[in-house]
């Protein structure tokens, strides 16, 4: 089974600034093709798993109730495009926490590979951010940097390092995984 991990702030939704965070649904809103990314994803036999760090919660801006509301907003929105995530990892620590779940430590992705005891396929981690990368990294999973959130191309001589590889969204990237590696 090949699997896809996704950070969501400026994967899925979009960005909300550096130093943001999206504190209701209100703030949530899909950046374009990201849905149809996501069912592409599903109709070519990926598992697809949202991995966020939300330190917003520890530092009180939001509620996980809140968190819960913007995951009903997500799943609602893709599922009537017929898409699906097949889970939602959040950590809610902050970083001064030291926990083992916020990325780039690998806890929410081991969460979410508890099930397939080491049968897994092609794993990828799709992020906007260096901190994706990095994670991935990590977990010695293949790495995908997308532009449409934190990271801008024209920064790349400052990148702390280099993805797998870089496309400008998600849904190019769901391409190239389908093209490659789906049924
Ligand atoms: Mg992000
Ligand atoms: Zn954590």
């Amino acid at each position: 089974m090949n699997i896809v991990f996704l950070d969501r702030d400026g994967v899925i939704n979009k960005f909300p600034g550096k130093g943001q965070y999206v504190t209701s649904p209100g703030g949530f809103s899909f950046l374009p093709g990201s849905i149809e990314a996501i069912k592409k994803l599903n109709d070519n036999d990926f598992k697809v798993y949202v991995v966020s760090n939300q330190a917003g919660v520890a530092k009180g801006l939001y509620s996980q109730k809140d968190l819960d509301a913007i995951d009903r907003k997500m799943t609602e929105g893709l599922k009537k495009k017929k898409a699906h995530v097949d889970g939602i990892y959040y950590c809610t620590h902050s970083s001064d926490e030291k926990c083992s779940c916020r990325k780039p430590a690998t806890g929410l992705l081991q969460k979410a590979m508890e099930g397939y005891k080491g049968n897994s396929g092609c794993v990828f981690f799709i992020g906007d951010s260096m901190v994706d990368i990095e994670t991935a990294k990590n977990q010695n999973i293949n790495s995908i940097l997308v532009l449409s959130g934190r990271v801008k191309l024209s920064e790349q001589d400052t990148w702390r390092m280099r993805p797998d590889y870089v496309f400008d969204n998600l849904l190019l990237a769901a391409y190239y995984l389908c093209n490659h590696y789906g049924k």
